[in-house]
Order: structure tokens, then C-alpha cells, then sequence
């Protein structure tokens, strides 16, 4: 894709969303809400930024919310970690310390829900090869992966994230920018389905995706936050790391401190964190750096940060000496996904005449 057409699909996403937001606040009880993450290390605050604050906020909204734990999603590009229970675990710990609430939402773990995996079968039936090959998001998961091969569950991993958005009719999905492509299948498999399988009364919604302000938080090395990339400042790290972390934060060489993203995008995304923790706007804090360079500005990102990850760690030490709660919130949530999982299969196979 060039990069004009992709930054055409982006302002197009990002347009979507602006509307969403008008209805979000006007008719909450329209949505479904469903959103995860792979359990491959602690969330970090691309995560914070780019999604969870805006689950929380769909669920203040009263939106109906649901949680994925994509734990079927760890192999795709790894070995079984030994520490997967307690990566799951840690993932559930994240989500209450940010203030999802698993009174109000569903928080689930896609292996513990078989009917939902089920819904691949009919999926894959309504993707082309050509088209799962052209999704840039696999291509760059599977080179930062470093593997050998590409194997067939990370190539059709958008196809198991439809099922993962669709099995509970989800019309709202909280995403950073790198998950657009995915989602952009999820709307093409859902109106696929509906063509072929249920044309007079659409079965399935269009999920739209919900951007936040910072659809894509760099790491300290200057690409994308990831957990497996070890460029990340996690809700789980102490205060003294946040603060060494920050001085490795890569910038560049003009003192004079600017908010330009697309020339500067190092130095604009730590103008960009601090903005989101301090609620000025970067350009007012740029102003205020200016000629006292970027060491000035990572220790004004250290303290503002800090503080505002203070309450969020302070929680998750709270809920993670208690493992039990943790995998109780774990278990329910994903018996309610289960019912949830098992109509929508019924309802498919009966449009699908295979209800025998
Ligand atoms: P991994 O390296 O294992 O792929 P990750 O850090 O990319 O981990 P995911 O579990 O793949 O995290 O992503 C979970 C959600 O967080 C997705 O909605 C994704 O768009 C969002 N997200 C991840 N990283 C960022 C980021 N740097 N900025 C904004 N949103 C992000
Ligand atoms: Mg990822």
C-alpha cells in the first residue's frame, strides 16, 4: 500500500471515530464494546494511552464491555512461555489496576471460549489468501518476531481476531493504529457473512474501531511500543526504572525542544506522553522546554508520569497479591463469554442450514 492511500485509510478510520465518539456519549446502550491484548509481558503505557483508558471510559459511558486475553495468540510467534499463567494472570492484574471493573465487564481468556474458536471455520471460507497476504500489521509482527517461517495461525491471525470482535456482536473496538488493518477484515468478514449467509437482516455489525489520542506511542528506541521489543515503560515497573528508562529514551541532536510529530517524532511523542498525564497540550509544553533540550523535558516526562501512574501501581501491587481473585475474574468472565459464544454459534449454523 503507498503511503498516501495509507494515510488515506487512517484519516478515514480516524474520521469514523470522531463520529463514534458523538454517539458513544449521546447512546451508550447501542454498543458492545470488545477489546484484548496478548498476554505476552506486562501492559505499558502505549497500551495505557492507546486503548485501556478508553475501555475505562466505555465503561463509565455504561457501554457493554468485554476483554479479551489473547492467549491462543502467544504462539504465534513464540514458544509456549513457561510463564504464560502468570503472563494471563498479570494481563487480568493490569486491566483492574487501570479501573476495569469485572462487575460491569466481561474479562475473558479466547482459549477458555470453544464456540468462539469455531467461528474461524466459516471465516476463513470468506478471505482470499491474496487478501490475508496483504495485511501489513502480520507482515511487521512477524519481522519483529525474527522467526524462520510464517506459520499459518500468525498469517490468519486477523481472521481469528473477526471472531474474537464478532462472536459477541461487538460494534466498538478500542485500538492502537497498528490493529486498523485487522479491523478493516473484521468489517469485511461481517459484511461478507451477512451477503452470503443472512441478506435480508444483517447478523452481524460492522465493527468500528475507537482511536485515542495517541493511536501509536513510540518506545524508547523510537518504534512502536511492544511488549516483546524491550523498548516499553510498563504499569508494573517501580519509579526509580521509569526514571532510568526515560534518560536511554532516543531523540535527536536539535537542543531547541518543538512538538513537530512528523519530523521530530521521537521528541514529539515524549511531548506527547507528558501531555497525556499533565492534560496541558504538547505545543504548551514544548514552549515551556524550548532552549533546556531534551534531558529538561525527560525529567519533566519522568515526574509527570510518575504521578500519574501512582494510583495505577499502587492497585495492581494491591490485586496481584491475590491470584485467586485474579483467576476467579478470569473464570466467570469467560463462562459469560461462553454463553455468549454458544448462541452465536447456533444462530450462524442455522443461517448456515446446518442446524440438523
Ligand atoms: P506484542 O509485542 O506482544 O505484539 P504489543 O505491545 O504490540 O505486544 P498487543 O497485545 O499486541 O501489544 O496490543 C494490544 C492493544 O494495544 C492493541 O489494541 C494495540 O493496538 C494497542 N497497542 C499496542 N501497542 C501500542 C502502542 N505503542 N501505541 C498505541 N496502542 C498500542
Ligand atoms: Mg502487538
Amino acid at each position: 500500500m503507498s503511503t498516501s492511500s495509507k494515510r488515506e485509510t487512517f484519516e478515514a478510520a480516524q474520521s469514523r471515530s470522531f463520529a463514534l465518539e458523538a454517539e458513544l456519549e449521546t447512546h451508550p446502550d447501542c454498543f458492545r464494546m470488545l477489546t484484548g491484548d496478548r498476554p505476552t509481558g506486562p501492559l505499558h503505557i502505549g497500551h495505557l494511552f492507546g486503548t485501556l483508558l478508553n475501555r475505562v471510559r466505555m465503561q463509565e459511558l455504561g457501554v457493554d464491555v468485554f476483554v479479551l486475553v489473547a492467549d491462543y495468540q502467544t504462539i504465534t510467534d513464540r514458544d509456549l512461555p513457561d510463564e504464560l499463567r502468570a503472563d494471563v494472570l498479570g494481563l487480568v492484574a493490569d486491566y483492574l489496576a487501570v479501573g476495569i471493573d469485572p462487575d460491569r465487564a466481561t474479562i475473558f481468556a479466547h482459549s477458555q471460549v470453544k464456540a468462539l474458536n469455531q467461528l474461524m471455520i466459516p471465516f476463513l471460507s470468506l478471505v482470499s489468501v491474496a487478501e490475508l497476504k496483504r495485511n501489513p500489521t502480520v507482515k511487521e509482527e512477524f519481522t519483529a518476531s525474527g522467526g524462520s517461517a510464517m506459520n499459518a495461525l500468525l498469517f490468519t491471525y486477523p481472521v481469528h481476531q473477526a471472531a474474537d470482535i464478532l462472536f459477541c456482536r461487538a460494534n466498538v473496538v478500542p485500538v492502537g493504529k497498528d490493529q486498523l488493518p485487522h479491523l478493516e477484515l473484521a468489517r469485511l468478514i461481517a459484511r461478507r457473512f451477512n451477503d452470503r449467509f443472512s441478506h435480508q437482516r444483517s447478523f452481524f455489525p460492522e465493527p468500528n474501531a475507537l482511536l485515542s489520542q495517541a493511536p501509536l506511542v513510540l518506545g524508547l528506541d523510537g518504534t512502536k511500543m511492544s511488549k516483546s521489543r524491550n523498548n516499553s515503560i510498563t504499569l508494573v515497573m517501580d519509579e526509580d526504572e521509569t526514571a532510568r528508562l526515560i534518560k536511554t529514551a532516543k531523540t535527536d541532536s536539535h537542543r531547541r525542544i518543538t512538538f513537530d510529530p512528523i519530523h521530530r517524532p521521537e521528541v514529539s511523542n515524549l511531548l506527547l506522553i507528558t501531555s497525556l498525564c499533565t492534560g496541558e497540550t504538547p505545543e504548551v509544553i514544548a514552549d515551556e522546554v524550548a532552549d533546556r533540550g531534551s534531558g529538561y523535558l525527560k525529567a519533566r516526562l519522568t515526574e509527570a508520569l510518575n504521578e500519574r501512574l501512582r494510583p495505577i501501581r499502587r492497585r495492581r501491587r494491591e490485586v496481584s497479591k491475590d491470584p485467586v481473585l485474579l483467576s476467579t475474574v478470569l473464570a466467570r468472565g469467560s463462562e459469560q463469554a461462553s454463553a455468549i459464544a454458544d448462541q452465536t454459534l447456533g444462530q450462524l449454523r442455522g443461517l448456515m442450514n446446518m442446524s440438523y
